[in-house]
């Protein structure tokens, strides 16, 4: 059950759900231990969803959240997508995983509203397979209606090189969810190829500065000017901007100064539970009841 998980990943007793951390000697021997269990994992509810908020640089309210997958490995305890998602891919698991995270995350968006908080975005990362997957609208369709979700409350990030590799492909798709309402976010930004042509090219609306962009402002001048430029070329396109991975005061005002309009990172919260994240709710805004 999702409580004992919970106390089970933190390691200091503050809100920090530490990844277990196998030796890199270890990596090929794990990928063959893990695979049969990964083939049960999904049967055995041994997956998570966390939510990481997403905040109005301006205003600091609440703008959304993104749900991000966790295994919960009965020795290991929590492990990091990083870890075993490249695994789930090569057995072809993707698709039903990242649907199941799908579900997972608008069925808790309705409880939120439920709960009556006021709708926020929630933001839910697409696997390549998944894109491709036979009927893919038709799944996201069902369960925005299954949830009573408003297509535009829900988000979903694609990474470019998926996009690129297959672009043939996913493009319709991506339209086809366009004109669902679905929102569309370009995630990890500025780290792959052809960046500014994807930009043109495909239907999103929000592009997400990556994480290594982030990390050394204010120290790297260069990575302030890029980060600077992806603000201001979003902005003249017409798509607003999240940075990833914002951890301090000054690459927080830094980001504010350039018009950024939203950021998610350790210095906001680290992805937590939906419970913890209900928590966090209450304790930083005064939401229930106010819309
Ligand atoms: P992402 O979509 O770019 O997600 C952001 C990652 O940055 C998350 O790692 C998050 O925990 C981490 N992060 C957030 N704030 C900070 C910060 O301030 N500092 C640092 N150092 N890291 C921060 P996570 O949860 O390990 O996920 C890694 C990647 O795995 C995600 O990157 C996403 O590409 C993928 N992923 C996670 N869940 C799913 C899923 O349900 N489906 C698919 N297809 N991919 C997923
Ligand atoms: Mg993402
Ligand atoms: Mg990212
Ligand atoms: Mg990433």
């Amino acid at each position: 059950n999702a409580d004992t998980a919970v106390h089970q990943a933190k390691d200091d007793g503050r809100n920090n759900y530490a990844f277990y951390q196998p030796e890199q000697t270890q990596i090929i021997e794990q990928w063959v231990r893990l695979e049969p269990e990964l083939r049960r994992a999904l049967a055995l509810d041994q997956f998570r969803v966390f939510y990481q908020p997403q905040i109005d640089a301006m205003t600091g309210q609440i703008s959304g959240v993104e749900a991000l997958v966790r295994w919960e490995h009965p020795e290991n305890g929590l492990m990091s997508p990083g870890l075993f998602l490249p695994i789930i891919e090569e057995i072809g698991l993707m698709t039903q995983v990242g649907n199941w995270v799908l579900e997972q995350a608008c069925a808790q968006a309705s409880q939120w509203k439920d709960a009556g908080y006021p709708p926020f975005r929630i933001a839910v990362n697409l696997a390549g397979q998944q894109i491709l997957s036979h009927g893919f609208v038709s799944v996201v369709k069902e369960l925005l209606e299954k949830y009573e979700i408003e297509p535009d409350q829900l988000e979903l990030e694609i990474l470019e090189n998926i996009v690129m590799k297959h672009a043939d492909a996913a493009k319709p798709v991506l339209n086809e969810l366009r004109t669902l309402g679905v929102r569309l976010a370009l995630d990890d930004f500025g780290t792959g190829y052809s960046s500014l042509c994807y930009l043109k090219m495909l239907p999103v609306q929000k592009v997400k500065i990556d994480q290594s962009l982030v990390r050394d402002i204010p120290n790297d001048p260069d990575d302030e000017a890029i980060a600077r430029a992806i603000i201001a070329l979003s902005h003249s396109l017409n798509l607003s901007v999240c940075a990833e991975g914002v951890e301090t005061e000054e690459q927080k005002a830094f980001l504010r100064g350039e018009n950024c309009d939203q950021l998610q990172g350790y210095l906001i919260s680290r992805p937590i539970p939906a419970a913890a994240l209900s928590q966090w709710l209450d304790e930083h805004y005064d939401l229930i009841g106010k819309h």
